[in-house]
């Protein structure tokens, strides 16, 4: 049975930093938080479940599900 992969998690713990600036100040809101430098703002859970490159904001997964829904409003026309 193979043990689950530990992973070297530059994100593990309670310490955050930003996937797109690679700020450290960070404002935590609990399950989520926003980084003071750039203003975008990250799920905490996707840390756990994604690798830090495949990491979005909060508004650009927003962005993509408008747009997905736009694309198929469009073809549903
Ligand atoms: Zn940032």
């Amino acid at each position: 049975m193979p043990s689950r992969k530990e992973r070297n998690h530059p994100n593990g713990g309670d310490f955050y930093y930003c996937p797109y600036c690679n700020s450290a100040q960070i404002v935590d809101y609990g399950d989520t938080f926003e980084c003071s430098s750039c203003h975008h703002e990250f799920e905490k859970s996707d840390f756990e479940d994604l690798e830090l490159e495949d990491i979005l904001s909060i508004t650009d997964i927003m962005n993509i599900i408008g747009a997905m829904k736009k694309e198929w409003g469009l073809n549903h026309h």
